[in-house]
């Protein structure tokens, strides 16, 4: 049974293997022909295995190349990225007006390009941002889990990791980081240092802040004035922001939580002043748009307080993204940029259950903070009037890293992406773009910090480890990571998708030795590049 101790010598032959795949073209045929539930080739000892589809890479290739000729610029990259939204919240997932907070953006952007359904995070906010960032799985990067109040980590995770801003900016792009960061406070770790040319947002998590200001969430400290001093001492309640090369500026004191309200209009505004100059400048540009909602606390902005039909603050502030969204999308119309963007809307991880009320929704098991669905399966929507075409859904499998090598991929600067370190990204720029595109990916691997729990495979969820919790709505704050017995936990998602009765020794015999071969090719990866621990490990 796979763990996150693999035995060297299996570990040593699935690399042979491995390398013996890439020897030449006749022994791969023969490969994929003794291995026919696998129809994968790895491209590069460091690259992720790939299901090759060479027909729809010409067709996405064509239609990059049209547009470049049209617009004489490579294409922008704007990815939405929401905080603790459930993949259910959304109408086109099944939510909007049904659960009392219409998206009408959000909707119309997934019938107008492509629904993905089986968009994969990690369980939390910081490894799904570096995933993203990365194309690494944050075991490798060490990013394992959030980083705390006042935390010092005792190795910079970004003194050798290399995000898809940088490349993107060495290619010529403008790079910004618009809203939350959560990937390390400390000098040599900001959003500017790490490859953006421009962050305005904050560095860690709008709770941090929330809890300085709501007497009514957190009396026992608001309302003890010396544990208040004493953590504001290490936690500074602001807007900050910085451009490559400069230091970091505080741009904002956030004071009270109307303050905290009003952080995404603000974020907002950034980000359209950053598309309308760099439109103008006549530059492609990479922006992130981190949005601090829907993380708790959740508490109005002008204008919002119970206008969505709920009335819940939670509520309100979803109908306050698919305004933003809409605000944004109108943005790059005006500019004569939407046609020659993509646009890609995602959540950083499921609907946080322990915040109810001010948590989102998913009709799965779980939620944040666990590999069952509802921790780890998010919205996909991908948008690009002209390129993808309207009406468009699948199923097939996206894990949130496939954003680094895709926007490279879209950008033209795949050679760009470093060849001394693992990228568990895929590149799914043909699945995106052609009409009938499929996922170039294989599996999904999840993983709860340095645990290895469990797999995706075709409909198939394979738990090698389970998160079980001990009270209601307790994922993160009663909970525990238990092994299984002899067989693994199985899920036939098409037929069980709440996960509820394993069938993995009655019904899926015949799988569990696939999904056994590739957790073990995927140890074998951290053989020749292993992890790094920058100390989030627990006491
Ligand atoms: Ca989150």
């Amino acid at each position: 049974m796979p763990t996150h101790h693999y035995p060297r010598a299996v570990a040593t032959t699935c690399a042979a293997l491995t390398l013996a795949l890439l020897t030449s073209a006749s022994m791969a045929a023969e490969e994929a022909a003794s291995k026919p539930f696998d129809p994968t080739v790895q491209l590069a000892p460091y690259l992720e295995p790939i299901i090759p589809r060479p027909e729809q890479d010409k067709q996405a290739a064509d239609k990059l190349q049209a547009l470049k000729e049209r617009f004489g610029r490579s294409p922008n990259v704007l990815i939405f990225l929401t905080d603790d939204m459930g993949w259910g919240d959304a109408g086109t997932y099944g939510g909007g007006i049904a659960i009392g907070a219409p998206t009408p953006t959000l909707d119309r952007m997934a019938a107008e390009g492509l629904k993905l359904t089986s968009t994969y995070s990690q369980p939390t906010c910081t490894p799904t941002r570096a995933a993203l960032m990365t194309g690494r799985i944050p075991t490798r990067s060490g990013l394992t889990r959030p980083i705390l109040t006042g935390e010092k980590v005792k190795v910079n995770p970004w003194a050798d990791e290399v995000t898809a801003a940088a490349l993107l900016s060495d290619a010529g792009y403008r790079t910004a980081l618009s809203g939350k960061w959560h990937l390390g406070e400390q000098q040599g770790s900001w959003p500017h240092q790490t490859g953006y040319d421009e962050y305005f947002g904050i560095l860690s998590v709008v709770s941090e802040f929330s809890q300085q200001f709501d007497e009514r969430l957190y009396p026992d400290l608001v309302l003890r004035p010396e544990r208040l001093a004493a953590l504001r001492q290490i936690s500074e309640a602001a807007i900050t922001s910085g451009m490559k090369g400069s230091p970091l500026e505080v741009s904002k004191e956030l004071k009270t939580i109307e303050d905290l309200g009003q952080l995404d209009q603000d974020f907002a505004n950034f980000s359209e002043d950053f598309i309308r100059r760099t439109a103008n400048a006549g530059k492609p540009f990479y922006l992130v748009h981190a949005f601090s909602r829907v993380h708790n606390d959740n508490y109005p902005a002008k204008g919002y307080a119970g206008k969505s039909p709920a009335g819940f603050p939670y509520k309100d502030a979803i109908v306050e993204i698919d305004d933003i969204v809409a605000r944004l999308i109108g943005v790059l119309k005006d500019t004569g940029q939407l046609e020659n963007t993509l646009v890609f809307f995602t959540s950083d991880n499921g609907a946080n259950e322990d915040l109810w009320p001010d948590s989102g929704y998913q009709p799965w098991r779980g939620g944040k903070g666990t590999t069952w669905e509802g921790g780890v399966r998010v919205p996909g929507i991908v948008y690009w009037p002209g390129t993808i075409a309207a009406g468009r859904q699948s199923d097939g499998l996206f894990d949130l890293s496939d954003l680094f090598n895709t926007a490279l991929g879209v950008a033209g600067a795949s050679d760009r992406i470093p060849s001394e370190r693992y990228i568990d990204g895929i590149d799914q720029t043909s699945f995106l773009l052609a009409d009938d595109g499929q996922s170039k990916r294989d599996a999904v691997f999840m993983y709860s910090e340095n645990n290895f729990m469990a797999v995706r495979w075709m409909e198939y969820k394979v738990h090698f480890r389970v998160f079980e919790t001990h009270a209601p709505r307790r994922n993160l704050d009663e909970s525990t990571v238990s092994e299984v017995g002899m067989s693994p936990w199985v899920y036939n998602l098409y037929m069980d998708p709440k996960e509820q009765a394993s069938i993995g020794h009655s019904r899926f015999e015949w799988g569990i030795p696939q999904v056994m071969q590739r957790a073990q090719r995927h140890a074998a990866t951290f053989v020749d590049y292993p992890r790094k621990d920058i100390g989030l490990g627990k006491p």
